[in-house]
Formats: C-alpha cells, structure tokens, sequence
C-alpha cells in the first residue's frame, strides 16, 4: 500500500475504491518513518495515528467523501497537539503536551487527514537549516551531507523522502518556500491572515504563516483548501469564505505576465541556481507567458528590516516561557528571579537567545525610533514596491534561495551569513504577499532547485495554477532521492 509517488487524487480514487484503506497507508507512513535515519520527526505516536486512520475508514465506509478523507499528513512541530507533543524544537518544550489541537490541526482532522506525526524543525522556527533544532539537524535526502533547509526541515525532508505525502509548515521569512526548495518539493505560504495562527506556536506574529508542502501544486492546493479559512480565534484571520485552491488549475497560462524584479537576477545568486531558473523561465514562456523586467528596489533592506521585526516580535512573544506557565523549569533556583533566569538560559538556544537580545535591544527607550520604526517604514516601502510592479505583472518568479543546499555544519558559527541566504523570501513576507516554490531542477552535487513565484494578496489560486501547469510540462516534482 505505497503512497510513494501518488498524487492525493490518485491516493483519494484508491481509497474510494477500496484498493486502498486510511490504516493501510497510515501502517506504511509509519513503517518508513521508523525505517528513516533523516531525523525527519519529533514525535510519532502510532497508536493516535491508527485511531484516526481507523476513523477515517469508517467515514469512508458510511458514504462520507473528501480529496484528504484518509491521506496520511504530517504537521510540523510548531502546531500543537492534543495526541503528540509540542516542542517547537525547543528544549523549553521538549515534553510540552498542549491541552488543545491548533485550528489547522483541527481542520485537516475534520477533512479525515491523518496525523502521522510532528515534524523537526528550527527551534521556534528561527533558522534556515534546520540546525537550531534542541532535536538535532534533519537530513536532506537528495544528500544526507546537507541541511534540507529550514525552519520547516523537517516537513520537507518527509514529503521528499516519501515519508509522508502532504505535510504543513510555517513561513515567517521563508521557513515554507526555501526548505521545499532545497528538497525539490512543492510549497506555499499564503497571503498573510489565510491559515489561522491560532495553536501555532508563536515567533513573530505579524509575519507568521502555515502553509502547505507536497510533492505537487495541485496536492498543495487541496492540502491548503482544508488548512485556511477564516478562525474568530485568531484576531488577524482574515475573514473570507473559504476557497477551492484547486479550481482552475487546469486553465492555461497563455496571455500570463511574469515580472523578474532584477534585483533578484543581481550579484550573489549563484550560477548552478541561475541556470535552472532561466531554463524554467524558457518553459513558462514556451507555455505562453510573458517574461517582464519588474524592479523591486528596496530587496536588500528586507534584511535589516526584517531582522529587527522578527526579533522584536519574538522577545515579546518569548517572554511567556518563565518556567511557571509552560514547559520546562530550571532544577536549580534560590529565589523567583534566579528561577526565571536559569529555566530561560537552560531552556532556549543559542539562536534564539540572540534574537531575544536583538529583540529587546531594538525595542528598548532610546533605540526604538531608530531601529524598530526605521523597519517598519521599510516595511511599507517594500509592500508599496510590490504593489508597483503588481501595476503591470500577474506574478512575480526569481530564486528561492541564492544556492542549492549547503552541508550541515558549514555556517553554524556564521549568523549573518544565513540571515543573507533569506534576501529573495523576505520581502513577499514583510509585505504579507503569497509566495510558493516549485521545483525545477538540480544545481552543483544534485541538490535541488526551487523556483520562487509570488503573487499579489489573494493569488493563492493563481500561483497554485502557474505551478501546475509548469509541473503538467515538466517531471522535476515527480523526481526521487535516491531514484
Ligand atoms: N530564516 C528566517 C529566520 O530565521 C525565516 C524563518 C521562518 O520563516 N520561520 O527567521
């Protein structure tokens, strides 16, 4: 009962006509997990996922249908759960159980996905490796050398390897769009306010998205259908009824204008990337669209920009684990003060320790006005360049990353140096725009390639067709490790 390489309509048909069954495939999920030395995965519970397999059999059975209704899915470990634990890859919850499912968990449950396990990633989802995880680094399975990329490592790494075929993740900078690149899967990060951040762990909340992975656009669309809506739990859920992503998909691309800001074509991009991602531009044109020289000029302050929000945010967001409310606690203490220092020094890493410390510095009496405020004009100013080349282009594409994957342990004592590799994913995130990656090929060491498209608010469906169609003419998402 292998899900490896099916489509979710095709997994849907089979298990529609009983060739297939939820705990047949849940059963195989779980064996290729256990069999995985990717590190792929926090928590596995068999027993919950059986039960909802179980039940999602028994649905079935009574006549109940639905495109997820029995498809296994695997949920990164920044979403909590009721059934498995929620660590965020942080020591600070490394038994941490939640009272409560996130409303993208209880979503995909109603659609009767399957729940085969929490996925490792960033702690706090502050990275791009997957190496700040209190977990240990996942592995990319294209090569067990390099890092799958991050934060959503883990989820990635579990849709490539064939581990899981649909999985969710988090995007506050690119944790969705850059690690299903440098895995050679498909993923996007919707408009700002589609997926509910309710029960999602929080790092910098006014940047924080789920989104969907997957082999395909047409399985991120139907995994992203299920995922977004609108939740009055989340006071920044946008209220829009809720939409089939994958209508329309097959619609052509002919007439389609794709602007390539030039500022992502500039020095720093590598050539192995480049070259994939000129000979998928070749492909969209030979499929109708036209390319059109767009410039987003303020792309290199995203950076800075983004890099005193985020930590801004987190300090903030950070301050609630004190040892008293969740989580771990230091076991050794005098008083209340030395409590709250020592559960806190024991308990976060080095990465996120430095973002509290940037954090609370940019935010503090006397740097405010020049640090916090300063990023949040850029901020506008970069949504307002978006939306000047939006005046003339339906989509935007350039890289994802500036290189393929590099190899665990290469850039660990080199921050600043990743927080650069985020220069083409910050800027949809500051401004709250869609932004997906779709697969297109392998650079230096076979490692893959994403192609970055990002859409104006609420292109979702749009992105998801451009992607589609580019995979309806190409095999580079049906591609395996290994194969
Ligand atoms: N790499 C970026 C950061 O470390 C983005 C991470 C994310 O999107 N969660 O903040």
């Amino acid at each position: 009962m292998r899900f490896e390489s099916r489509s979710v309509r095709a997994l849907a048909a089979g298990l529609e006509d009983g060739s297939l069954s939820a705990v047949g495939l849940t059963r195989d999920a779980l064996e290729r997990i256990a069999a995985s030395d990717l590190n792929a995965f926090i928590d596995v519970q068999p027993e919950a996922s059986l039960a909802q397999a179980r039940a999602a059999d028994a649905r079935r059975a009574s006549g109940q249908r639905g495109a997820l209704l029995g498809v296994p899915v695997a949920h990164k470990d920044i979403f909590v759960t009721r059934d498995w634990r929620s660590t965020a890859g942080s020591k600070m919850l490394a038994d941490y159980r939640s009272p409560f499912d996130a409303t993208v968990v209880e979503r995909l449950a109603q659609a009767g996905a399957v729940c085969v396990g929490k996925t490792n990633c960033d702690e706090f989802a502050m990275g791009s490796s997957n190496e700040n995880s209190y977990f240990g680094a996942a592995r990319n399975p294209w090569d067990p050398a390099a890092i799958p990329g991050g934060s959503s490592g883990g989820s990635a790494v579990a849709v490539a390897a064939g581990l899981a075929p649909l999985a969710t993740g988090t995007d506050t900078g690119g944790s969705v769009r850059q690690p299903a690149a440098m895995c050679g899967i498909t993923g996007i990060k919707p408009t700002y306010g589609r997926v509910s951040r309710w029960g999602m762990i929080a790092y910098a909340s006014s940047l924080d998205q789920g989104g969907a992975m997957a082999r395909s656009a047409e399985d991120c669309a139907l995994l992203l259908s299920a995922m977004a809506g609108f939740d009055p739990r989340d006071s920044t859920s946008l209220e829009r009824p809720d939409e089939d992503f994958a209508r329309g998909l097959d619609q052509p691309l002919a007439g389609l204008r794709v602007g390539l800001p030039r500022e992502f074509f500039a020095d720093g991009l590598a050539d192995d990337v480049r070259a994939a991602i000129d000979a998928s531009l070749r492909q969209l044109e030979q499929l109708g669209a036209r390319l059109v020289d767009v410039s987003l000029p303020r792309t290199r302050l995203s950076i800075p920009a983004y890099y005193v929000i985020a930590p801004a945010e987190a300090s903030s967001n950070l301050s609630r684990f004190d040892g008293v409310r969740y989580g771990y606690r230091t076991g050794d203490y005098t008083d209340l003060r030395s409590m709250y220092e020592r559960t806190r020094a024991e308990g976060f890493g080095a990465e996120v320790k430095r973002r509290i410390l940037v954090g609370a510095y940019v935010l503090s009496h006397g740097y405010y006005d020049a640090y916090y405020l300063q990023a949040q004009k850029l901020r506008r100013l970069i949504a307002q360049d978006f939306a000047a080349a939006f005046a003339g282009v339906d989509v935007i594409a350039g890289p994802v990353s500036p290189t393929v994957a590099w190899n665990i342990g290469e850039r660990t004592d080199d921050p600043v140096r990743n927080y650069l590799a985020d220069i083409y994913t910050l800027p949809a995130s500051l401004a709250g725009l869609p932004g997906m990656s779709v697969p297109v090929g392998f650079g230096a060491g076979g490692r893959p390639v994403g192609l970055q498209l990002i859409g104006n608010y609420f292109a979702e469906a749009l992105l998801l067709r451009v992607g589609h169609q580019f995979q309806q003419h190409t095999d580079w998402h049906l591609r395996q490790p290994g194969g």
